[in-house]
Parts: C-alpha cells; structure tokens; sequence
C-alpha cells in the first residue's frame, strides 16, 4: 500500500504542474500503457538514431536512420510513468532503462534525456540506468544517487559502430564519471562472433585500466536485415542461428563462458543482465526472474500484511497468501494488472490460483 500511496501522490503532485492537454497527451502515450518487463520499463528519449550500428534492431521495427526528440516533456514522461498502472513508484519501484531503441545522448536528445531523468529522479524517485554508445556528460553525477551507467561496446575498434564515438574514448568518459563517484559497468552488447571475442582480452584491459570493475555481456539477437547488415562486415552469424526472419529478432546462440572466465580473471564482478547493474548501482536486491537473484535477497522483504490489504482494497475476496522460495504464492486467480503491479512492487514474482 506504500508503493500504491507513492504512486498516488506523485499523480496528484505532477497533475498541479502540467496543464490539462499535457495530461491527456501523457496519459495516452505508451509509457503511461506499457506493461514493464522484469527488468523495468525502458523509456524513450527520441525516435530513430542515425548511428547505423550493423547490428542494430531498430530499423527493422520501423524507426527511422534519423532521430527526433520523444515528443513528451520531462514532467510529462514522470507523470506518464506514474499513471501506468502496472509501474510501481518509488525508490524501490520498477527499475527505469533510460534509451531503448534509440541512443539518449546524441546532440539532438541529450537534453532531453537529461532532463527525463531529473524529472524522474525527482518526482517518482525510481532507480534509473542509462546505456549508451556517445559519451555521458559530467551532470549525470547531479542526477540521482545510484544511478547506473552503461557504457555500451562491441570491441575496441568499433567496426560495426563506424558513427559512434571511439571505444576508447567512451572508456575514458566512463572513467570520468567513474572519478565522481557514478556508477559505470561496461556493456558488451552484442557479442558478435568474429568480432567481440577476436580481441576481448584488449577490451576487456583497457575497461580495467580505466577503471572499470563490472561487466555485462549481450546477447546478439538478428533478423535477415541485421545478418546481410553484418555480412558486409564479413561477419557469418548463420553457425549460429537456426532460422532467420525478416522482423522477429531471433537471439544467436553463443556460449560466453569464456568471455565470462575471461572477466572474471581480470577481477571484474559478471552482471547476468543490465537490470541487475542498475539493482548493484542503487544497493538494492530482485528475484523476478531465472538471472537472478540478484543483490542481497535479504532485503527483499515483502511485507505481506501490505499485499493482502492491497489485494483486499482491489476488491478480491478469501485472499491468502504465503511467501515459498523467494516468491508469493495467492490462493485466488488475480487480474494481470494486480499481478504485475504486485512483482513490480516486491521484486518478488506473484504466483497466483488455487495451492496444490
Ligand atoms: S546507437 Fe543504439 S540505437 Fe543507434 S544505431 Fe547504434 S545500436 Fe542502434
Ligand atoms: S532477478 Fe536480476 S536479472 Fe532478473 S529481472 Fe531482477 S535484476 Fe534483472
């Protein structure tokens, strides 16, 4: 019931700052509908990008080579988040990933995307990450205690990011805000056969020598587009694929065992996803699903008095609920909305009908 009161106030505290019009425009955008995955609700900073990353999955679902600010402003996109009724508010609510399908730092959105994750910070208080292939400016050290840094690489050279800033540099902006106390992890994202682990040793050196202490590999996930992309980069992902399809992102199957051995040998901490950075960034903890847990579990203490008055507030009757195995077992069947909204707000998953 916490969570839902943050929830509320933060409604009522951003609907006296917008006017009518920018309610409505907030309240029908997707970010106000969508509901969040396990690992937290991604948020747009613009439409398109004009970086041409080979691998990139973008321009298959329709966005375009160029980019526009999100047309939302920073006000709207915290109440837009708020009012999504299956976000939980606050600092232990949905994990927020700031620049999905977009990159959030180029000169066009910068702005922007600094001024969303303020209003966010300030307004709704949710743990924020950011990833990003541009350098980070220096202000991100003002914007919120805990916030996670991604700085995304694919290998030293950037070969399939011939627009992006060099690899390096982007070390040395990480390492930047890594000196004013943020928290920065290096993401290598994707792994692209032939490419990535050609020189990870090199990459993986040069993070550690900067300052670096942790790291999360990606998954390359491609379409026919990305693999004829990568073909002229003399990249052949077919060994590892199946099937191809020219909009359904089919995940390539490559064991990063070694990789991982690799980081682990030169001391850094192995993340298994980019959420669980942003859980380590902000000291907190979530086992909502098979990655995890991740952080200290025992601090995921869902207070089940709160779940059952919630559940009771929401109308259902004879609720009984107990904790089994890092998860809430509820005897009666609950809509999706409550169930997303209740692991949102315990980072616990909700298993629900009757017990066997
Ligand atoms: S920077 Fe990100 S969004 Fe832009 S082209 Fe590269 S991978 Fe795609
Ligand atoms: S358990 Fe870890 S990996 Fe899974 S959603 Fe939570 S933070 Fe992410």
């Amino acid at each position: 019931m916490e969570v839902w009161e943050a929830k509320q106030k933060a409604i009522k505290v951003l609907e006296e700052k917008l006017e009518e019009e920018e309610r409505t425009e907030a309240r029908r955008d997707h970010h106000a509908k969508r509901p969040p995955r396990p690992c937290g609700i991604t948020v747009h900073t613009g439409v398109g990008c004009p970086l041409a990353c080979a691998y990139c999955y973008i321009y298959d679902m329709g966005f375009p080579g160029s980019v526009k600010p999100y047309k939302l402003t920073p006000l709207q996109i915290a109440y837009a988040i708020a009012t999504n009724p299956y976000v939980a508010v606050g600092a232990w609510g949905t994990l927020v990933a700031v620049g999905s399908v977009t990159e959030p730092f180029l000169p066009e959105t910068r702005e922007k995307a600094v001024g969303y994750m303020r209003a966010i910070a300030e307004y709704l208080g949710n743990p924020i990450q950011i990833s990003t292939k541009m350098l980070p400016p220096l202000e991100l050290a003002e914007v919120q205690r805990g916030l996670d840094v991604l700085i995304s690489v694919t290998d030293l050279e950037g070969r399939l990011e011939p627009k992006a800033p060099r690899p390096v540099d982007r070390l040395m902006a990480g390492a930047e805000l890594l000196k004013r106390g943020i928290s920065v992890t290096l993401f290598v994202r994707p792994i692209v056969p032939g490419v990535t682990d050609r020189e990870l040793m090199r990459l993986l050196t040069a993070a550690r020598e900067a300052g670096f202490r942790r790291v999360i590999f990606g998954t390359l996930r491609v379409t026919s587009g990305i693999a004829a992309r990568l073909r002229a980069y003399g990249v052949n992902v077919m060994p590892y694929v199946k099937e191809l399809h020219p909009t359904r992102q089919i995940p390539i199957k490559y064991p990063k065992d070694r990789l991982i051995s690799a980081a682990k040998d030169l001391g850094f901490e192995v993340l298994p996803a980019s959420c669980a950075s942003n859980v380590r960034a902000h000291c907190q903890a979530c086992a909502l699903c098979r990655w995890g847990p991740c952080g200290d579990i025992n601090k995921l203490r869902a207070n089940l008095e709160d779940v059952m008055e919630y559940l009771e507030w929401r109308g259902y009757k004879h609720v009984d609920i107990e904790m089994r195995n890092l998860s809430i077992r509820v005897n009666v069947k609950i809509d999706r909305r409550d169930k997303i909204f209740l692991e949102q707000a315990t980072r616990l998953p909700v298993e629900t009908g009757r017990r066997d």
